[in-house]
């Protein structure tokens, strides 16, 4: 069955998105993060949503910065991670924790590693994972607080979700990841394909975003530890697969 929640994405400040989220069943509409309370405003204008909920990914001032004024101006309540370096929740979920919003079941994904603190929103029904800075299209969050084994232990679980689960991430990296990416599987036919394409898009001005774990899967060169192409690649046939995670993280740090 299609799904009945209806999503709006919009990019904002420098290379974020902002996502509505709305269900016409119930009512609510949801934003993921709040990056900018402008463009958020702006965006529930546009689609005559109001707001009812914040879901909060993680502490970083471009995921949350623009939740007082949210609340503020909507009265909508804010749910995020147990950090009190983010004010303003109502209420705190934790890794495993469920609840039912916008007519649906969401599942809460804890994915360390960006952040100690990130979570991960999924709605199974409707095969939707909000990713915050964990996964990215072809790349994946910058190892800030975590180590990158913890980070490799997110990525997987997320890795374990059904193929064609709807990716929706913080940022519109997709272009510089695939640069990168094709560096260290360049041999890979669906990688060569996708960054033809991202390019099109990008030069088009268009979203790269959602992205799907299948997708992911064949073409993310973080997902893809295991891949004996990219082992040789990186001379680390015998390694282990966090190992091999970690060594193409640090050369992202590095490029
Ligand atoms: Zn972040
Ligand atoms: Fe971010």
């Amino acid at each position: 069955m299609a799904s009945a929640i209806r999503i709006h994405q919009f990019p904002c400040l420098s290379d974020n998105y902002g996502v509505l989220l709305h269900s016409p069943a119930t009512g609510e509409t949801i934003s993921i993060d709040a990056p900018d309370a402008s463009a958020v405003l702006a965006a529930l204008s546009e689609t005559g949503w109001k707001l009812t909920h914040i879901l909060v990914t993680h502490h970083h001032a471009d995921h949350v910065q623009g939740m007082d004024e949210l609340k503020q101006k909507t009265g909508c309540m804010a749910i995020g991670p147990a950090n009190p370096a983010i004010k303003g929740l109502d209420r705190t979920v934790a890794d495993g924790d469920s609840f039912e919003l916008a007519g649906e079941k969401v599942s809460v994904i804890a994915t360390p590693g960006h952040t100690l603190d990130m979570l991960n929103y999924h709605f199974p029904a409707s095969h939707l994972l909000f990713a915050g800075d964990t996964l990215f299209a072809m790349g994946c969050g910058r190892v800030f607080e975590g180590t990158p084994e913890l980070m490799w232990n997110s990525l997987q679980k997320l890795m374990k979700l059904p193929p064609e689960t709807q990716v929706y991430c913080g940022h519109e990296y997709t272009l510089s990841n695939a640069k990168f990416a094709i560096g260290i599987d360049a041999s890979n036919p669906a990688l060569q394909a996708r960054l033809k394409e991202v390019e099109a898009a990008r030069a088009r001005n268009e979203p790269t975003i959602p992205t799907t774990i299948g997708i992911e899967l064949q073409t993310n060169p973080f997902l893809r530890a295991a891949d004996r192409e990219i082992r040789a690649g990186l001379a680390m046939q015998d390694a282990s697969d966090a190992e091999v995670f970690a060594e193409i993280r640090e050369r992202k740090n590095r490029g």
